[in-house]
């Protein structure tokens, strides 16, 4: 069967053929890859970026954002049948450390973790994979249509999550509520690509005020999905970060999503008191940052603040997050259909990774 491969650490892609996935214990799944999205993890492996392939291996079958549906189930799975439409997560534990053990690699302390796609194990950019039970998660037939962007929500559902916790835990809150504390926040979403306009789904569900900020034309069309659920557009090359802060008054976060470190940093200087800062993206080495360092340490402690990483994905994440696709298409119907803006058959795979137009959001790859 077919499937896109890079050697890692130089500029390359290719479709190789490799041997189809067989079902081996009776706890696997195989599905057949019906989606596959592209992001900047897959534009970085391509140009020789970060990437590890499998031991003993020269190449790496790259994507891990994925949506198949099952052709066969091992005697022993019961959370999907065949025909059943899945996604599968991308990490795989270490095996060794307490987070692993219990199956929240996304928090793995010993590094050791493997990555489907990026780090020693082989993506989804083929035609059939099979996994274990535990790492697929099966998505409704009525969420099938953005069933591929489980991932990306997955990230930005752990993002959330650790803020309203860690705020919940450590800021004096009427007890034994079961709104998140980020209901009515005011919260600033930067970079509003893929992952950018999937935050605001879930913040929007969640019932927060959001402003979107990045560096698109008004007219295109990221600012316009951010309209239409409900958030607020600043382009920010028409106002400087230094004059945002009294622009927006108090922002009790900031959920960063652009992967560009100077104004990842510069973005401190617009968190409000008692608030919290998630970064999602993940830049390539580049130039060194500046900024202000001895402003923004004493703004962080005077004004009490989080500022916090956040990468990867547990299952319930995952979970949540297609929860949130399901009710994001009740609420606003094929609104959210409209971050897939491109969908390019496997064979046309360079296509997929040319520089992106302003209007370009996710680009899928097809296997069906
Ligand atoms: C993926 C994550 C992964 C991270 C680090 C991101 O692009 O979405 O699942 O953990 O890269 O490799």
């Amino acid at each position: 069967m077919k499937a896109i491969a890079i050697k890692p650490g130089v500029r390359n892609s290719d479709i190789i053929e490799i041997d189809e996935p067989q079902l081996t214990a009776a706890t696997q799944v195989k599905l057949k890859v019906l989606e596959v999205g592209i992001c900047g993890t897959d534009r970085e492996e391509v140009l020789g970026g970060r990437a590890n392939a499998p031991a003993h291996a020269q190449h790496l079958v790259i994507g891990h954002e994925m949506l198949g549906q099952t052709v066969e189930t091992g005697a022993e799975v019961s959370t999907v049948s065949a025909g059943d439409y899945a996604v599968l997560t991308v990490r795989r534990g270490c095996g060794e450390c307490e987070a692993c053990k219990h199956n929240r690699s996304d928090m793995c302390y010993t590094g050791n973790y493997t990555e489907r796609g990026i780090k020693a194990l082989h993506g989804y950019e083929t035609e059939f994979v099979v996994d274990d039970e535990q790492y697929v998660i099966k998505v409704p037939e009525s969420a099938r249509s953005v069933g591929v962007l489980a991932e990306p929500m997955s990230i930005v559902q752990n993002a959330i999550d650790e803020a309203n916790s860690i705020q919940s835990v450590r800021l004096p809150l009427p007890a034994h509520t079961d709104t998140p504390w980020v209901s009515g926040k005011k919260v600033l979403v930067a970079g509003i690509g893929a992952i950018g306009l999937l935050a605001v789904v879930a913040l929007r569900l969640r019932g927060a005020e959001v402003i979107g900020v990045d560096i698109v034309g008004e007219g295109t069309k990221r600012p316009r999905l951010l309209d239409e659920l409900g958030g607020t557009y600043i382009n920010a090359r028409q106002i400087k970060i230094e004059d945002l802060d009294e622009k927006l008054g108090q922002i009790d976060m900031i959920l960063e999503a652009a992967g560009v470190a100077q104004l990842g940093f510069e973005l401190i200087d617009v968190l409000g008191i008692n608030g919290i800062y998630v970064m999602t993206g993940i830049p390539g080495e580049g130039k060194p940052v500046c900024i202000p360092g001895g402003e923004t340490m004493s703004q962080i402690v005077l004004k009490n603040q989080v500022i916090l990483g956040s990468v990867n994905a547990s299952t319930a994440n995952f979970e949540t997050g297609i929860k949130d696709l399901e009710k994001a298409k009740n609420r606003w119907g094929d609104l959210i259909d409209g971050i897939i803006t491109k969908r390019i058959k496997y064979t046309d795979f360079s296509e997929a990774l040319d520089l992106r137009s302003a209007d370009d959001i996710k680009t899928v790859i097809c296997w069906d």
